[in-house]
């Protein structure tokens, strides 16, 4: 199944979804960052869910999710655009734990003492942040209270992913599902039993159903229509504009310095792990694609 965007309403319009399947875009970050296995299943779940918010978003708007609880991966960041782009990084991505009744040990990589912090920029005046205590460190849970307490949105999310033994992604992929105005007690009590009989995201999205089979599984018995709004894909706007801002932090000397030693100056991305370099001669270019490589 190629990465997809699908977006759902039901028929009384009280129910908004979003599902997506994310493989290939979690793979590209795995790439890019270099991620162990426990690395990789916290970076997707935290795409997938900056993906999914993302898409509600408007034009030059932004989300930025940040998990801060304390486990051994450090922060894990993601940030959402209109345009089904997300960029994200994991603060150590090789460490790794090992599995806890046959799963990827998301919660304890994450850790659960924290914060997870929210950084919404509507694009007028200065962004605004928010936070909650985490809940579980899974991720899905942790959004969905953050969705519940601070925008008042009673809402269910479903992250998963699911990692292969050669490391690569074999599945990923996510739904939400917020009630609007309106909705009654009932439907949400419906899509919650339907959330409880849904078992893994990643099982549905490893045998194929895709992001479409994730929108039935949570809309069980709720008549509904479904719309493709497109391909997500990691996307960091980088470059050497952002660069030379973040240049003019150095003096002059400092610059000197750097060129004198090393010939060129050198920057890294943490968001998409792109080496730049900008020779003495010239602007900035990107440093081979060995950061790519694995
Ligand atoms: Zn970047």
């Amino acid at each position: 199944m190629p990465d997809a965007v699908l977006s759902a309403f039901s028929e009384d319009r009280d129910l908004l979804v979003r599902a997506a399947e994310t493989t290939a875009l979690v793979e590209d970050a795995r790439l890019r960052h270099r991620c162990s296995p426990t690395a990789t299943a916290a970076l997707g779940r935290a795409l997938t869910g900056a993906l999914l918010l993302g898409s509600l978003l408007k034009d030059r708007q932004s989300i930025l999710l940040q998990w801060r609880g304390g486990g051994p991966l450090g922060p894990v960041v993601a940030e959402g655009r209109p345009g089904l782009t997300v960029r994200g990084y994991v603060a150590r991505p090789q460490e790794d734990l090992p599995a806890r009744r046959g799963k990827l040990d998301v919660g304890g990589g994450v850790g659960s003492t924290g914060l997870l912090v929210v950084v919404k920029d509507l694009g007028v005046r200065e962004p605004y942040t928010s936070s909650v205590p985490l809940q579980s460190g899974e991720m899905g849970e942790d959004l969905a209270y953050y969705l519940l307490t601070s925008e008042q949105v009673p809402s269910a999310v479903g992250l998963g992913v699911h990692v292969a033994p050669d490391y690569t992604v074999s599945a990923a992929g996510g739904i939400l599902v917020q009630a609007l105005p309106g909705a009654d007690d009932g439907r949400v009590e419906r899509i919650v039993e339907n959330f409880a009989a849904m078992g893994a995201v990643s099982d549905r999205l490893r045998r194929g159903e895709g992001p479409a089979g994730l929108v039935e599984a949570a809309l069980r018995g709720v008549p509904h229509r479904v719309d493709s709004i497109g391909e997500p894909r990691f996307f960091c706007p980088c470059g050497p504009e952002r660069l030379d801002a973040a240049l003019s932090a150095l003096t002059p000397e400092e610059q000197e310095e750097q060129y004198a030693s090393e010939g060129e100056i050198r920057a890294r991305c943490g968001f998409c792990a792109t080496e730049w370099r900008r020779p003495r001669e010239g602007g900035w270019e990107k440093a081979g694609d060995d950061a790519r490589a694995r």
